[in-house]
């Protein structure tokens, strides 16, 4: 399949016409559905950890069958959702092929293409905006809407109110970068995988021999508008240790993950979403990096067990 649809083990592509075969192909092999959409995975994530009723999405869905399995899903997991319904175009789609431990993800966008900054802006949803206490914002969607990201990013900085930012694939600062250097200032923490990090290093014009910590430090470092916060980047790497540099400091600090049996992994989609769902938990908890970065591992750890980024049930406590 993965050479079928011309794409490299782990990839994260973004569906090309040659690609669109892929879905029903995978559905015809009888594919198994998960609920999805990288920053909507960490969302049920950080409601896992969290009291009842602590986190809301917002972004867009098609008028179909798919978009009511997502609105379920967040449903059952406490997740409070306000989608933007997009009339023509069908909900946005993920064909993610497992082979072994890896997983390789061609994504159609569709719907979720097609948020409005209107939609943001629509009083009773901005109030919500207004009263939150902690927002994060997915990478995948600077292919988007950067207007209603940065409306976020900007009240956030206002407010003096953590704004939190994934990078989500290697492609983001590699054919996003302007979009990128728009709302990095305003991130008081940016997630990554090592891949991605390296992606944004090589769109600064660092040399190929950066290491994956020497990326992460020239990001801390980057211009930043809310002087009250430093910036943390936080860069995880699979079974690597996790890095953690904050804007300020010299040493990159590093975090062991937590260990599995290789046999206990089921699939590990969405490990770095289930990741940052954990971190942002602890950030709404107060919690120290050291404790977010644990809760993080945690919850990645649990993730990886199942099929797509889902949570056990019951329920299990960090
Ligand atoms: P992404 O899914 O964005 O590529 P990573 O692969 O870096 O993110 O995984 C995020 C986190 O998930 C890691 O820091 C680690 O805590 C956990 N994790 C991922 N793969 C494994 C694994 N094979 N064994 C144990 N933990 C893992
Ligand atoms: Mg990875
Ligand atoms: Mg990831």
């Amino acid at each position: 399949m993965i050479e079928k649809y011309g794409m490299k083990l782990n990839d994260t592509v973004l569906a090309e016409p040659h690609q669109m075969g892929l879905y029903d192909d995978l559905m015809s092999k009888k594919a198994e559905l998960a609920a999805g959409g990288g920053a909507q995975n960490s969302a049920r994530g950080a409601q896992y950890m969290l009291p009842e009723k602590s986190v809301w999405y917002v972004g867009c869905v098609g008028d179909d069958e798919y978009a009511e399995l997502l609105r379920r899903n967040c449903k059952e997991q406490g997740v409070h959702t306000e989608y933007r319904v997009d009339k023509e175009k069908p909900t946005g789609r993920c064909g993610v092929i497992i082979t072994d431990h890896h997983r390789t993800m061609c994504t159609d966008l569709a719907a979720a293409n097609e948020y409005k900054l209107e939609h943001l802006q629509q009083p009773q949803i901005w109030s919500m905006v207004e009263s939150s206490k902690v927002y994060y914002v997915g990478g995948y969607h600077l292919t988007v809407c950067v207007p209603a990201a940065m409306a976020v990013a900007k009240h956030a900085a206002e407010t003096n109110k953590p704004f939190l930012l994934g990078l989500s694939a290697g492609f983001i600062p590699q054919f996003f970068k302007d979009q990128l250097a728009e709302i990095v200032p305003y991130a008081d923490y940016v997630f990554g995988n090592e891949n991605e990090a390296k992606a944004w290093a090589e769109s600064q014009g660092m040399d190929a021999s950066t290491t994956v910590a020497q990326a992460a430090q020239k990001m801390a470092e980057y211009k930043k508008v809310n002087s009250k916060r430093p910036r943390t980047v936080i860069i995880t790497q699979g079974t690597e240790p996790t890095l953690v540099a904050v804007q300020g400091e010299d040493k990159v600090r590093e975090y062991p993950v937590l260990s599995i049996d290789s046999s206990k992994i089921n699939d590990t989609t969405g490990a770095g979403d289930a990741f940052a769902g954990g971190f942002l938990a602890g950030v709404v908890s107060g919690e120290d990096v050291q404790t977010c970065v644990q809760k993080g591992q945690w919850l990645a750890k649990l993730s990886i067990q199942e099929l797509g980024a889902a949570y056990p049930q019951p329920k299990q406590t960090f």
